[in-house]
């Protein structure tokens, strides 16, 4: 474990510039909302920022979906309409209030979300939008249809909500109509801000890192021991049991529910909310709730229009004329919106009204979010004002030398002796007609490094991929110490102890190389998602532990300096060494390298050389996929060479060498050794 040394060495989850900021933020808006009502005596803003506060709540939740986990949910709108009509439901045939209506709207949608979420875990990309698309369709017919349960198209109409019920204790309420409206509207204020909280929790506890690995890379997330399927399932619940709270909310707060709200363009827009605000922010969804809860009433106004005309005339001159007097390098591209944005103004004063104009004007805001604010309007502003970035790093990560490398690598006992640590037995592995593996037999033995060497597409990479559960072997057994890999899931055969890399590095490229680390120690976390969100110390525990390991880890790996760097601004050769130690984090008993030294430069190739050793040294059992055969050479205790799917030899590294029938399968003729592979 760190000693005290090492821990103050241990960077916490978000340096305290933009931790102080997001409290602010927090605390601004709490007094934002407290005071709102007391500054605007208005019932119509009131209701409002009602709107607006409840949309948030939605679309804080779809941003897990969105945002986190990268999935495309075009079904939010359906599970708004669960929520809402959950609490209509429970009012009209059972006159329960709105306390019954919260409890029934975020657990009947939560349970519609892993029904949504079952698709999910089949599709991918423009699939997934077009299942969640019918599933928002299906819910808004099924409630037109299911006129005993919903009332149909007449919708339900609820009297105002009675949030505090000053009757069970015996007393009259203190304050009259106005009072219990302003109840409601505090509940709704706490709600969001308890959204808020939970959201925040959420997204920085493992599951927030498993969501956001299993967008990044899906593959490397299942070798991670980190289930794909399982934490989509999670995300899907936890986004739409938000969408049913603020449905439940919605309904108490309009008093009327009816199908035609819960719409195709309703998804639409939560979607702009989310991409126009920023996605992975508290504060996007909240101003992108904003925007779309407004402009409705904006655009009405004809009036308010034209001054918004005005403005954004001036604001695109400024941005064009500042452009040219810097000479930004794109100071042409913006000049098309700069034009459009001038001309907007002589167009709004030929305009009686623009209500007519409302979805044309969307589609314009869309085009210019996704042209020229891919990362949403706070996602802006954190590219200009670095305080603002969640993993703003102050001191540049860990300091070199400053964790207990040792400590690193924890293998989990493999089985001693010589008995072999994994077995092969005629593994087959067919694509079509192609034998990738055309019945292999092998045995590695524990605390040993095999060497797997052979052409390009001899089957090297395909024999890890059936080793970690990527494909399922045609014929043929695997073992490892005794039990059967074949068969079972990817996360399974990880958690099992086997862990490996790419040959096409896979990292998770938005996360910081800490975090990378962290996911591999998934497995080192037993709290719950409410142990996450209560904050219990349990959780706490945990997350200092792990990331303690994780700095040990980056140590051990040389990459202290690159902790707090998103993957994918790595140079390449750190990036390849990341993996390797995400993998070990994974306390492996038997580590899968493919090709860990291509692209590597010489030096890299060195420290990789002697990290690869130490790593063995530790009792980890490796296996070393490798074209350099200087690395295989100095490394290898054994070596196995495939070509065309079949075992062609197997000896001690320079044994093998010198193997006639090993020259021929890399040259095609006996003239040297295999030391130069003829091949890229
Ligand atoms: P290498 O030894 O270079 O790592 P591979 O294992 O990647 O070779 O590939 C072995 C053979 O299997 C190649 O001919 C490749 O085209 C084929 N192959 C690998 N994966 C698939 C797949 N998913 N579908 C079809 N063919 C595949
Ligand atoms: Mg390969």
């Amino acid at each position: 474990m760190a000693t005290a040394s090492t821990a103050a060495a241990i960077p916490a989850a978000r340096t305290d510039g933009s931790r102080a900021v997001g409290w602010l933020g927090a605390v601004l808006l709490a007094a934002f909302l407290g005071g709102f009502p007391f500054v605007v005596d208005s019932s119509y803003y009131v209701h409002l920022v009602t709107v607006i506060a409840i949309y948030a709540i939605l679309i804080l939740g779809l941003d897990i979906v969105v945002g986190y986990t990268g999935q495309v949910s075009l079904g939010h709108a359906g599970l708004f309409g669960i929520g809402a009509y959950a609490a209509g439901v429970l009012f009209l045939h059972f006159k329960l209030g709105i306390w019954w209506g919260l409890l029934a709207g975020i657990g009947v949608t939560a349970v519609f979300g892993a029904v949504l979420a079952l698709p999910a875990l089949r599709v991918t990309g423009p699939y997934l939008a077009m299942v969640t698309l019918a599933f928002g369709t299906i819910i808004q017919i099924l409630i037109n249809e299911l006129t005993p349960l919903t009332n149909g198209p007449l919708g339900i109409t609820l009297p105002p909500p009675r949030v505090l019920d000053f009757s069970l204790v015996g007393l009259p309420s203190p304050w009259g109509a106005a009072g219990r409206r302003m109840e409601f509207y505090y509940l709704v204020c706490l709600a969001l801000l308890v959204t808020i909280l939970v959201v925040n929790r959420i997204v920085r506890s493992p599951f927030g890192r498993a969501f956001e690995a299993l967008r990044d890379s899906p593959i490397a997330c299942d070798c991670m021991g980190v289930s794909v399927y399982l934490y989509k399932v999670y995300a899907f619940v936890i986004s739409a049991a938000l969408a049913g709270l603020a449905g439940s909310l919605f309904t108490w707060s309009e008093r009327y529910v009816s199908p035609n709200t819960y719409v195709f363009e309703l998804t639409v827009l939560f979607l702009l909310a989310v991409t126009m605000g920023g996605r992975k922010s508290r504060s996007g969804p909240i101003i992108g709730a904003a925007v779309v809860v407004m402009l409705p009433n904006v655009l009405a106004d004809i009036t308010l229009v034209r001054w918004m005309a005005w403005g954004i005339a001036a604001l695109a001159l400024a941005a064009g004329a500042l452009a040219f007097v810097r000479r930004a390098e794109n100071r042409f591209a913006i000049l098309p919106p700069v034009v459009l944005c001038l001309l907007f103004l002589p167009g709004v004063y030929r305009l009686e009204q623009v209500t007519d104009y409302r979805l044309t004007i969307f589609g314009l805001m869309i085009l210019f979010v996704v042209y020229y604010l891919p990362d949403g309007i706070v996602g802006f502003f954190r590219s200009k004002v670095p305080i603002l970035r969640p993993r703003h790093a102050a001191a540049g990560g860990l300091s070199p030398g400053s964790a207990a490398s040792a400590e690193a690598i924890h293998a989990q006992q493999g089985r001693g002796g010589t008995d072999p640590l994994l077995r092969l037995s005629d593994v087959l592995m067919q694509f079509g007609g192609l034998k990738a593996l055309a019945g292999v037999s092998l045995d590695v033995r524990p605390g040993t490094i095999h060497g797997l060497i052979g052409p390009n597409g001899s089957g090297k990479s395909t024999m890890m991929n059936v080793l970690t559960g990527i494909y399922r072997p045609t014929g043929g057994t695997v073992a490892l110490a005794g039990r059967r890999l074949d068969g079972q899931t990817p996360s399974g055969i990880a958690a099992g102890g086997v862990a490996r890399t790419f040959q096409n590095v896979q990292l998770f490229g938005e996360m910081t190389a800490l975090e990378n680390v962290l996911v591999g120690l998934h497995h080192t976390f037993r709290a719950t998602v409410f142990e996450a969100i209560l904050a219990l110390p349990r959780r706490g525990r945990e997350e200092s532990r792990a990331r303690a390991r994780a700095a040990a880890i980056l140590d051990f790996m040389g990459l202290s300096a690159f902790a707090q760097e998103e993957a994918r601004n790595l140079p390449y050769g750190k990036q390849r060494l990341l993996e390797i130690g995400r993998a070990l984090a994974l306390d492996p008993v038997l580590l899968l390298l493919d090709e860990p030294a291509a692209g590597l430069t010489a030096p890299d190739i060195a420290d990789l050389t002697a990290i690869i050793r130490k790593i063995r040294d530790a009792g980890v059992t490796v296996i070393l996929i490798e074209h350099h055969m200087d690395v295989v050479m100095q490394l290898c205790d054994r070596v196995s060479v495939l070509d065309f799917g079949h075992k062609i030899a197997e000896g001690a590294a320079a044994d093998v060498q010198g193997d006639p029938k090993v020259i021929e399968a890399y040259l095609g003729s006996a003239v040297s050794g295999p030391a130069e592979p003829a091949h890229a």
